[in-house]
């Protein structure tokens, strides 16, 4: 049994020494700075591969001399620690590679073919997949990002090492961004709060979108931010007693069932105990109360195994058990959870996983490469991930296959986005994951756009239902369709996917001119109606 000291209660930041800006939790290691600090971190790699790297990395330092970042370091520094971050998730050389030469082509007029020549065709797609649209191309500036966000969202669909990239050079960006202009700051901490972290959160990956919110969060709001970390660093003083003594009878619960478990402390970040606080208008100590142990076992049924340890040792709280594990989130997460009230009175949150479960709980579709080379060749415990990862991606496709301009695209990216997610079956079973506030017509054209397009009517646990019904967990729905139907255009108001506005809206655009003229007077017709019926 591995028991962790009380230094491990309290975030990263607070341990080691240099501190990212105001301390928050640092979760993927620090970056390194030069060539031989990121070459001690390749030994999973060939001799091959690291001669192809050291090629990469000549290449960029010639390319970016005379270059400098904000912080007056030369520019060749960045491309450096973005790769070292790569390198932390084990990726193979065409991603380091491509990670060192990331803005190459963007900022030193070196063009695609060139990399083709020299460093193959894999490479230079993933370098091309993170280079940005030319500015000039475009009147404004929103839609130069919207564009280049498009294209960057399909090169990752294609591959999905350049998101693995891309978020490692956000990731760097915002660590360092102290030195930036403070114009610049505000927005790029949004755009990173807005797309970048739901998008490391989407794939999986943990503690990149945990720090990426994190460090948002203290350029967004430096005072809140400041304010609460202090407060968190107080509660967590008057807490050691009562952590400690929860810790002691976990410890000897697990010895007395002779169960092999690593036990370990969470605390919650600053930005989620803000978040808490403003859509639960509560105040500090309200959400603050609680606090939590992760119990890693070796395998699957030790899972369950723990969870009956810990429900004999304290009472549980009705309700608060999920299995996790039986189904996993759709980023792949698994794990069961459970609360429980201590001798104290205060509730304790409980997550229960495998080694291989933690893998895929903190870099998400990453733990396919920290997996493939660790000891276990043979085990991949991200497929769900993969998966996972991969039909997201799919669906983003489906969503560019139906959009026409890119800020549209990036609106229903967007949607897509929200974390929160609601699990429902059909008739025979199936399990589909939808955002929270999904509607039976999202159901359907999750199914299939045939489906959606066709709808008249559904049915919710066997009971006929609206077709602007919420769903909820558990739900079994079912949909039923008529040859001649077609989508109402009034569904836009109240459909949450991406992928069925995106489909709704294609289907209206494309109705004959006629064919509209006669929909917008039925639906004019429909709407005066209504304005009579209630004037009477
Ligand atoms: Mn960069």
């Amino acid at each position: 049994m591995v028991i962790r000291t009380l230094a491990d209660f309290l975030p990263a930041a607070l341990q080691s020494k240099p501190r990212v800006p105001t301390g928050s939790p640092r979760s993927m290691p620090p970056e390194v700075s030069s060539f031989a600090a990121l070459s001690d971190k390749l030994g999973y790699l060939s001799k091959a591969d690291l001669k192809l790297i050291r090629d990469a990395y000549k290449f960029a330092d010639e390319a970016h001399l005379g270059q400098f970042r904000a912080s007056g370091e030369p520019y060749i520094t960045h491309p450096i620690a973005v790769a070292g971050l790569v390198a932390d998730w084990k990726l193979d050389a065409q991603a380091i590679m491509a990670a060192l030469m990331h803005d190459a082509m963007e900022d030193c007029g070196v063009t695609k073919s060139e990399l083709i020549e020299r460093f193959g065709a894999p490479t230079a797609e993933l370098v091309d997949g993170l280079t940005k649209l030319d500015k000039l191309q475009f009147s404004t500036r929103e839609e130069g990002q919207a564009e280049s966000f498009r294209k960057m969202l399909l090169a990752m669909s294609r591959d999905v090492r350049v998101i693995l990239v891309k978020l490692a050079d956000r990731l760097h960006n915002m660590r360092t961004m102290a030195a930036m202009a403070a114009s610049k700051r505000g927005r790029i901490a949004r755009e990173t709060l807005d797309i970048y972290a739901p998008i490391a959160h989407r794939l999986g990956l943990n503690q990149t979108y945990r720090e990426l919110q994190e460090l948002s969060f203290s350029y967004l709001h430096p005072w809140r931010h400041a304010a609460l970390e202090k407060a968190l660093q107080r509660a967590r003083g008057y807490r050691r007693d009562i952590v400690s003594r929860v810790q002691n009878d976990v410890v000897k619960a697990f010895s007395e069932a002779r169960m092999r478990v690593d036990i370990s402390g969470r605390e919650k970040t600053v930005f989620s105990i803000y978040r808490k606080m403003r859509e639960k208008h509560a105040g500090f100590a309200e959400v603050n109360d609680i606090f939590g142990f992760r119990i890693v076992v070796a395998n699957l049924m030790d899972c369950y195994h723990a969870l009956g340890v810990l429900h004999q040792l304290y009472k549980p709280v009705p309700g608060r058990f999920k299995d996790y594990i039986a189904i996993p989130k759709p980023n792949g997460y698994k794990s069961l959870h459970t609360t429980l009230v201590s001798p104290l009175g205060t509730a304790v949150e409980f997550q229960i996983r495998t080694d291989e479960m933690h893998a895929v709980a903190e870099a998400g579709i990453a733990a396919h490469w920290l997996y493939k080379v660790g000891a276990q060749k043979n085990v991949n415990p991200s497929d769900v991930a993969q998966r996972l990862g991969a039909m997201w991606l799919k669906s983003l496709l489906d969503i560019q296959n139906e959009t026409r301009d890119a800020s549209e695209f990036l609106e229903h990216v967007k949607i897509d986005l929200v974390p929160d997610a609601v699990y429902v079956f059909t008739p025979k079973s199936k399990i589909l994951a939808l955002p929270r506030g999904a509607t039976p017509i999202d159901f359907a054209y999750a199914i299939h756009s045939d489906v959606g397009d066709h709808c008249v009517a559904a049915k919710i646990n066997g009971e006929p239902a609206a077709l602007r019904a919420e769903l909820r967990s558990g739900d079994v729905v079912e949909v039923i369709t008529a040859p001649g139907a077609r989508p109402n255009p009034a569904w836009l108001n109240f459909v949450r996917t991406g992928r069925a506005r995106s489909k709704i809206r294609h289907f209206l655009k494309n109705l004959e001119h006629e064919e509209s003229q006669e929909l917008g007077l039925k639906m004019l017709s429909q709407a005066m109606r209504a304005e009579w019926k209630a004037a009477l």
